[in-house]
């Protein structure tokens, strides 16, 4: 198959990084390149200050301002296959506001992200399966903020309850009573996640803000049948995209920014957590507690951590790089 490159994983976890290139408004300004991909070798990048080379990063992929949508998900499809074949997949942007979480996940009309190829893909072998394996589909809408789960598929107009959590089978969790949508191809599909986006920005006064401040998951759940021998599979698929890791010195804020500030440092902080136990690296992960431990469980996990070429992020940019690092 023509995906079937079978991931070499190390653990169950890959890290890709993705420089956004310099926007207008920089360029205009004269902004310096923090970031070189041309003295590294594949797979790394090295972090420049004052015209010195400071730092070399190693990741599974990296992609420079040059890379576009299509070269990104060449080296994502194989976990399409993963979910389909059984396995768990979480796959999800991190970094700084503005770095291009939205845009590699989501993206856009003209350049279609992560979240759209994958989901093409997963029907296209769907598709090519047809006469051994027959699949279901759904897919789920969520939001995370101030540690509260918004069911993005329910309508505003209708109470919002808080969701909670519960521990479904081993290892894994479940949120009650979250809608769980049909689809049957990938218009479909997309049509629900944009459904849940769209409810996402309506009643903020700035959605920009908001999207920086809360964090949207995306779950797609597959049940498998193989038509030979009737076995069965359920898998999930969690695409994500992460509030802003930029880090809010708490003396710039006050009352409920504050609040939000804290609950941001502090899911960002146990996601760290998370990933661990999802790559395996730990088998009892004292988790704290975090809405994340509902990508717990065993996965493949995928982290973009997404980053700024610009010389006067680069403090954000190393913590990006950095938490990345370590997570690897
Ligand atoms: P985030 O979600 O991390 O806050 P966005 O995805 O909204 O960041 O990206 C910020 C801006 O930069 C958007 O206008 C987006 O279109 C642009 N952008 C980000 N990454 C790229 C890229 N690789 N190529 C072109 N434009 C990009
Ligand atoms: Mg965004």
């Amino acid at each position: 198959e023509l995906y079937n490159k079978v991931l070499e994983l190390k653990g169950n976890i890959r890290v890709f990084c993705r420089c956004r290139p310099l926007n207008s408004e920089e360029v205009a300004a004269g902004a310096s390149m923090a970031i070189d991909f041309e003295s590294a070798r594949e797979g790394e990048l090295t972090v420049f200050s004052n015209g010195i080379p400071r730092r070399t990063f190693k990741f599974d992929s990296v992609f420079s301002p040059q890379a576009n949508q299509a070269d990104v998900f060449e080296d994502t499809a194989a976990f399409a296959t993963s979910v389909l074949d059984g396995y768990n997949v979480c796959i999800f942007a991190y970094g700084q506001t503005g770095t291009g979480k939205t845009f590699t996940m989501e993206g856009t009309k003209e350049a279609r992200g992560v979240n759209y190829r994958t989901l093409e893909e997963l029907f296209h072998i769907i598709k090519e399966r047809e006469k051994l394996f027959r699949y279901e589909v759904s897919v789920s809408v969520l939001e995370v903020y101030n540690e509260q789960i918004r069911d993005l598929l329910v309508s505003s107009s209708q109470p919002t309850a808080t969701l909670e959590i519960r521990q479904a089978v081993e290892g894994q969790h479940c949120v009650q009573g979250l809608v769980e949508a049909r689809v049957n191809n990938v218009h479909e599909a997309w049509d629900v996640l944009q459904t849940g986006s769209t409810a996402r920005t309506v009643g903020s006064t700035n959605a920009n803000d908001h999207s920086s401040r809360s964090h949207c998951l995306h779950c797609v759940m597959v049940k498998g049948e193989n038509l030979l021998n009737n076995e069965c599979t359920r898998s999930r698929l969690w695409l994500v995209d992460l509030a802003g890791s930029e880090r809010v010195a708490k003396t710039e804020v006050q009352g409920e920014r504050l609040k939000e500030t804290q609950s941001i440092n502090r899911s960002l902080a146990a996601l760290g957590d998370v990933i661990f136990s999802l790559a395996n690296k730990s088998a009892h992960t004292p988790f704290r507690s975090t809405k994340f431990m509902l990508l717990g469980g065993d996965s493949k996990t995928l982290m973009f951590v997404q980053i700024s070429p610009n010389e006067s992020d680069l403090s954000e940019t190393l913590c990006s790089l950095n938490f990345a690092s370590r997570v690897r």
